[in-house]
C-alpha cells in the first residue's frame, strides 16, 4: 500500500463513484446567491464597494427577470442530436439566432434598476443606455455580437454590463428551458463536448472555477460558464486553458505580517507555467458563500498580481472586461 495522498478524483474512482459532469443553474438561486455574495463582499470595506453594490442590484434585477421569462425558441431534437454527434455545444453563444426576447429583457432590466440606483455612480450609465440606445434594436444586437465574439473594438463599455446581464438571463433561460423540454424519455440535451475548456451548453469561456462541498459533487472542481452559469467538471490541478498538468501553481495576495496566515484564501489564481494562462478558483470548503462571478469581481487585485507576473486571464467576466480579453494574442499587462 502506498501512503501517497489520493486526489478526490482518485478516491471517487476507487469508491466507484460517478462524478456528475454537469451542474445546471437553478432558476430560483443562480442570481439570488450572486446578489447575496456581492452584498457580502461590498460590506467588508471593499475598495470597489460602489461597483459591487451596483452589480448586486443588477443581479437582483436578473433574478426577477428569470422568474417570469417569456417562451423563447429552443433547439429541436434533431439539432440537439446533431450537436451531440459533432461534439459541439447546442446553444453556441457566437452563432445562436437570438430571440427578440433578450432585448425586451434588457428593457425590463433597465426599468427595474433605475428606481433602485438613486445616489449610485452607476445611475448615469443606466440612464444613458435607457435614453439613447434602448429602443435601437440594431445597436443592441451589434453590441451583443461584439460582446459574445470577443470583439472589444466598438464596444460601449459603460453599457456592456447591462447588455451582458440581459444576455446572461436569456442564455440561462435557454439552458433551463431546453433541459425542461427534452423529456425524461430522451437523452439529456447537454453533455461532454470536444473542447473541455469551453461551456458544454453555450461554448463560452468560464468566469472562474469552484471547488464544491456537500452532495454528490463534494470535493470536485467545476468550471462555471461566464454566460449561462452552467458548471462542468474538470479535475483539479489541471490548466483550464491548455489542459496541462505540469507547472500548475496557486497564487493569492500575500498576507505578510498578519495574524491570519493559517487562514487559506477562498480565492486563488491557478496559474500554468506551460501556457502562461490563469483562471481563478474559489473554494467552498474555505468560505461556503463563494460565488464565481461575484468573487471574481471582488478580487481584481489578484488579477493585477498575476498579470504583473506575466500571466494572462483564461476566464472572462462579462461584467468587467479586461483589455486583453478576447481573441487577440498580444502580451497582457
Ligand atoms: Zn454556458
Ligand atoms: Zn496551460
Amino acid at each position: 500500500m502506498s501512503s501517497r495522498l489520493l486526489s478526490p478524483e482518485e478516491i471517487a474512482v476507487q469508491a466507484g463513484q460517478q462524478v456528475p459532469y454537469l451542474r445546471l443553474p437553478e432558476r430560483g438561486t443562480v442570481f439570488a446567491e450572486r446578489e447575496m455574495r456581492l452584498r457580502q463582499l461590498a460590506a467588508g470595506g471593499h475598495a470597489m464597494r460602489d461597483f459591487l453594490l451596483f452589480m448586486a442590484e443588477l443581479a437582483q434585477a436578473q433574478h426577477g427577470l428569470l422568474q417570469a421569462y417569456p417562451a423563447v425558441a429552443l433547439p429541436d431534437a434533431a439539432a440537439l442530436d446533431a450537436a451531440s454527434r459533432a461534439g459541439l455545444p447546442p446553444l453556441p453563444a457566437e452563432h445562436w439566432p437570438r430571440d427578440a426576447a433578450w432585448r425586451s429583457g434588457l428593457r425590463r432590466l433597465l426599468a427595474a434598476l433605475l428606481p433602485r440606483l438613486a445616489g449610485s455612480p452607476a445611475l448615469a450609465a443606466v440612464r444613458a443606455l435607457q435614453d439613447t440606445h434602448a429602443g435601437d434594436d440594431a445597436w443592441l444586437d451589434q453590441q451583443a455580437d461584439r460582446l459574445l465574439t470577443g470583439v472589444m473594438l466598438g464596444l460601449d463599455l459603460a453599457a456592456t454590463p447591462l447588455v451582458a446581464a440581459a444576455l446572461q438571463v436569456y442564455w440561462t433561460q435557454l439552458v433551463l428551458a431546453t433541459q425542461e423540454a427534452r423529456g425524461a424519455d430522451r437523452l439529456p440535451p447537454f453533455g461532454r463536448t470536444d473542447d473541455a475548456t469551453l461551456c458544454p451548453c453555450c461554448g463560452s469561456r468560464p468566469v472562474a472555477s469552484i471547488s464544491r462541498i456537500g452532495g454528490s459533487d463534494a470535493g470536485f472542481r467545476y468550471l462555471q460558464c461566464a454566460l449561462c452559469a452552467a458548471q462542468w467538471h474538470m479535475v483539479r490541478i489541471k490548466c483550464t486553458h491548455c489542459l496541462g498538468t505540469q507547472g500548475i501553481h496557486y497564487q493569492s495576495p500575500q498576507r505578510v505580517g498578519t495574524e491570519a496566515r493559517d487562514a487559506k484564501p477562498a480565492t486563488e489564481a491557478e496559474t500554468c507555467d506551460a501556457c502562461g494562462h490563469y483562471l481563478k478558483i474559489v473554494h467552498m470548503e474555505r468560505d461556503v458563500n463563494v460565488e464565481p462571478v461575484a468573487d471574481d469581481l471582488g478580487s481584481v487585485t489578484l488579477d493585477l498580481l498575476v498579470s504583473e507576473a506575466g500571466f494572462r486571464r483564461h476566464g472572462i467576466n462579462l461584467m468587467l472586461l479586461f483589455g486583453d480579453d478576447g481573441t487577440d494574442d498580444g502580451g497582457g499587462g
